[in-house]
């Protein structure tokens, strides 16, 4: 057994971070200046979309997806049960509801089938989350917002690198959001990014991030010449700030090189887990590129002889930090007493809730580490 914990999703910073961060608190512009002008303009190429706004995490950009696609009082927007709470929680802080659709079981995503039976006069959008990395089947989902009007918000959380059909998912929808939280394929400590071709959603969310003050507001100390403020809407306080861009532009830089390490890492896993009793990721579809951002296996309860809680705390008592992706959103209480959700209602998302696990996927982890994790994985299950 390993001598020290491992931290499940602990994240790679390195020297040229550092060193970027030192330089940004020297150079005064410790607030949003032109470091995350830089780090938008890098990832609004990487992704290939016409605009890109640094925001203070993917919670504020689902947010303000929400307000600039006119969702409010009264609407209802589908999305997956099985995604972290902001999501969810994003759609009632924009005074609407959310409505789950149950996801497809091998590939964890919301199942178009599901979303079309649940769109309803009230209906304005959809969330898709791209789970763990893997893109969803964004034609039907394209169709589906086509056929009813309805706006496509794409949380991108885990799906950087994600492409669907040659194309990076980041492209496609109305509106995508990323996190560069410190689990994420890219971190900045707490941030995150949306993309949009939408000219005008681009300088709304840039304005009511930023408390709702007209254009180039933060320029307004420059040597430029003073500048009144004009306040268009009672915005909010999202921006990013240079020193969280500073991280982000090196880690935006390392991002293919670590996608090649976690592969090495998946690889190994899928490899040396195969005999054991637990289905791994599903094979990834031709013209499909998965992030690699979460490597979430579904244990056999049967064969295992135990419940999923148990497996996780012996994994713990091995040194072996995981994770859970998740326990589906309508058992939580809120949803639940709020919406009348109850256990039975997606019975997809709760076999995966009930017997998911997450291990270790990151590019910090040594080889060691990682045959820890397999020894571990083989030493509570066999
Ligand atoms: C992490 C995450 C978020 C929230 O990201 P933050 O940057 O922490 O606000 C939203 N959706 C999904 C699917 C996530 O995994």
């Amino acid at each position: 057994m390993r001598d020290k914990f491992l931290v499940f999703g602990s994240p790679l910073i390195e020297k040229d971070e550092i060193k970027e961060v030192d330089a940004a608190l020297r150079s005064g512009w410790i607030g949003t200046g032109p470091k995350v002008a830089k780090f938008e303009q890098m990832f609004r190429e990487y992704i290939g979309s016409q605009y890109s706004i640094a925001l203070s995490s993917c919670t504020a950009a689902l947010h303000l997806s929400m307000i600039v696609a006119g969702i409010g009082h009264g609407d209802e927007v589908i999305t997956t049960p099985l995604t972290f709470c902001a999501t969810a929680n994003a759609i009632i802080h924009a005074g609407a509801k959310p409505v789950f659709a149950d996801v497809v079981r091998d590939t964890m995503n919301i199942d178009p089938n599901e979303i079309e039976k649940k769109i309803t006069t009230k209906t304005k959008a959809i969330i898709p989350v791209h789970f763990a990395g893997r893109p969803c089947n964004m034609q039907a989902i394209l169709e589906l917002a086509k056929k009813y009007r309805l706006k496509v918000i794409s949380d991108c959380a885990h799906a950087i690198e994600t492409e669907y059909q040659n194309q990076k998912v980041g492209q496609l929808g109305d509106i995508a959001t990323f996190s560069f939280y410190v689990t994420k394929n890219l971190v900045t400590g707490e941030g995150g990014m949306i993309t949009t071709d939408n000219r005008e959603y681009a300088d709304k969310i840039k304005m009511y991030a930023l408390h709702g003050m007209d254009k180039d507001a933060w320029k307004r100390y420059s040597d430029e010449g003073f500048k009144h403020y004009k306040v268009i809407f009672p915005g909010f306080k999202y921006n990013m700030t240079d020193l969280q861009a500073a991280l982000g532009i090196h880690q935006l830089q390392k991002l293919e090189r670590r996608y090649k390490r976690r592969q090495a890492i998946w690889d190994t896993y899928n490899y040396k887990l195969k005999d054991l009793p637990l289905q791994s990721p599903a094979p990834i579809q031709k013209n499909n590129r998965h992030a690699l951002h979460l490597y979430t296996v579904l244990l056999d309860l049967q064969a295992v002889g135990a419940d999923r809680d148990s497996v996780l705390n012996a994994l713990i008592r091995e040194n072996i930090g995981t994770g859970i992706h998740y326990i589906a959103l309508h058992l939580h209480p809120y949803y639940r007493n709020t919406y009348h959700y109850k256990y039975g209602d997606f019975p997809n998302a709760e076999y995966i809730s009930e017997r998911t696990i997450s291990l270790p996927l990151s590019a910090k982890l040594t080889d060691k580490d990682v045959e820890d994790v397999i020894s571990a994985v083989k030493t509570v299950l066999l």
